[in-house]
């Protein structure tokens, strides 16, 4: 039987985790923390909590705190669907803080954060846990001698109203100018990641009208799942601070460029005495890319079509995904290619051999993070699995291209429709292995919900009812 990579809550767990939460409470509530939020991510991307007081973190740590198994069916919209797998109104799991990210919140003072790990009352790991499924995809990897780094670049735009989006700057695309509009919003968000423990690596104007985007350090899988949670509310409670609205949706006007987020994913053989190495540096593969890094990136070019009822998961990730906006409308991979939804990174010479990465172009912020990662590292994977080479790269943007030499060159268009990608993922042998089938199908069940909900809806209709709930 393959090993469960879970942490099984029995009696001594509970004991060292509420020791644990103890010190914790006593520490935060000396820094003035009233209250701890707990977090998961839902299957349509939506962040949902529930709250304890500071004097309740120990209880929490040791028995969880209780929480209906039906938000795995719920859309975006808060209507509810029902799956094979989940739904009604009854049962209850216990919602667990991870007190090795409980960090306090710099943006909403007097709060702390912890993401949950969601168990059933008897202990057990509940089968849709996307951060425990994303602990055992780590793990599997892991058991091949494999690491993965990971990081998600968030993009975001800004509105001075809270209904229709009006943006709260106008400078131009990556302009200087849209920095000094809102430079002290745009300090004071610096500042609460900094202190609420984020490693910024950068912030810029991106190209859409009020839009940023901030970029940080890569970490482990989970980790870089939880940062992703972590910098979408700091960015959220510093922008209302600011009495302002920030939209992480994938499109926040209808024929506008939307907000992605990016996926930048290395994989790093364990170390054998010289430090880990980053297989996407220093091989004889297509620059640089050693046999291994290049069967993991062909192993998730292989699947984007699939992947991508996981990573671009909403009705607006598809007015998002159109040729010629940097979304990457193609399944195909280039070098700096930024109309490629496979995009190699290489870094500056001479800091390659920690800085190349592949960057996965077509996935957005409506994706629950820790699903996303699951999903990638299981296509990769199966690539290295398989020993899967790439094909040629494509230095282009493949909408220019000829649709025979388009054909030729083996560069698919990626699914043009939210229905689309579910049909392509719930066919897809590798994925639904690697997520079970829970997970497959209270995704594809979510999914059509979402499908149905939008059934007829204007881009501009989907564009409303989207942009203020990721
Ligand atoms: N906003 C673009 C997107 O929808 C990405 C721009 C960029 O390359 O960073 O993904
Ligand atoms: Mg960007």
């Amino acid at each position: 039987m393959e090993q469960t990579f879970d942490t099984v809550l029995d009696g001594h767990e509970r004991a060292r985790r509420g020791a644990r939460a103890a010190e914790a409470a006593r520490r935060l509530a000396g820094e003035d923390i009233a209250a701890v939020a707990l977090t998961w991510v839902d299957v349509s991307g939506i962040t949902r909590t529930k709250t304890v007081p500071i004097g309740r973190l120990e209880h929490a740590a040791i028995w969880g705190v209780g929480m209906s198994p039906v938000f795995d069916v719920f859309l975006l919209d808060d209507s509810i669907v029902s799956g094979r797998h989940v739904g009604g109104p009854v049962g209850d799991l216990r919602l667990h803080p991870d007190l090795d990210r409980l960090v306090p919140l710099a943006a909403l003072p007097g709060w702390a954060h912890a993401p949950a790990d969601r168990y059933a009352q008897d202990g057990a790991a509940h089968p849709l846990d996307a951060r425990a499924l994303l602990r055992r995809e780590t793990g599997r990897l892991a058991a091949g001698g494999w690491t993965a780094r990971t990081a998600f670049e968030i993009e975001w735009a800004v509105s001075a109203t809270p209904d229709e989006f009006t943006p709260a700057c106008h400078g131009p695309a990556y302009g200087m100018a849209r920095v000094s509009e809102l430079a002290g919003y745009l300090r004071a968000l610096l500042v609460a990641l900094d202190r609420t423990g984020v490693s910024v690596e950068q912030l810029h104007p991106e190209y859409a009208a009020g839009q940023y985007e901030v970029s940080v350090a890569a970490e482990d899988p989970v980790g870089a799942a939880d940062t992703a949670v972590l910098v979408r509310e700091t960015i959220r409670a510093v922008t209302l601070e600011h009495g302002m609205h920030a939209s992480f949706s994938p499109k926040v006007v209808a024929g506008s460029v939307g907000n992605g987020a990016h996926v930048h994913l290395s994989l790093w053989r364990e170390d054998t005495g010289d430090g880990p190495a980053n297989a996407m540096a220093g091989g004889p593969g297509p620059y640089g890319m050693t046999d291994a890094g290049q069967a993991f990136a062909a192993g998730i070019l292989d699947r984007l079509p699939a992947l991508l009822a996981i990573g671009a998961p909403s009705a607006a990730s598809y007015l998002r995904l159109v040729p010629s906006h940097w979304a990457g409308a193609y399944a195909c991979w280039g070098l700096e290619n930024r109309e490629a939804a496979l995009r190699f990174v290489t870094g500056a010479e001479g800091e390659r051999d920690h800085a190349a990465n592949l960057e996965i172009k077509c996935f957005d912020g409506a994706a629950n993070p820790y699903l996303a990662l699951a999903a990638l590292l299981a296509a990769g994977r199966s690539g290295l699995d398989a020993g899967l080479a790439l094909p040629d790269p494509v230095e282009v943007d493949p909408a220019g291209l000829p649709d025979g030499e388009r054909a030729a060159r083996g560069v698919r268009p990626l699914p043009v429709s939210l229905a689309e990608a579910v049909a392509v993922f719930e066919d897809d042998a590798v994925l639904r292995d690697a997520l079970g089938e829970a997970v497959t199908d209270t995704v594809a069940a979510v999914r059509r919900g979402e499908v149905a909900l939008f059934d007829g809806a204007t881009p501009e209709e989907i564009a409303a009812t989207t942009r203020w709930r990721h």
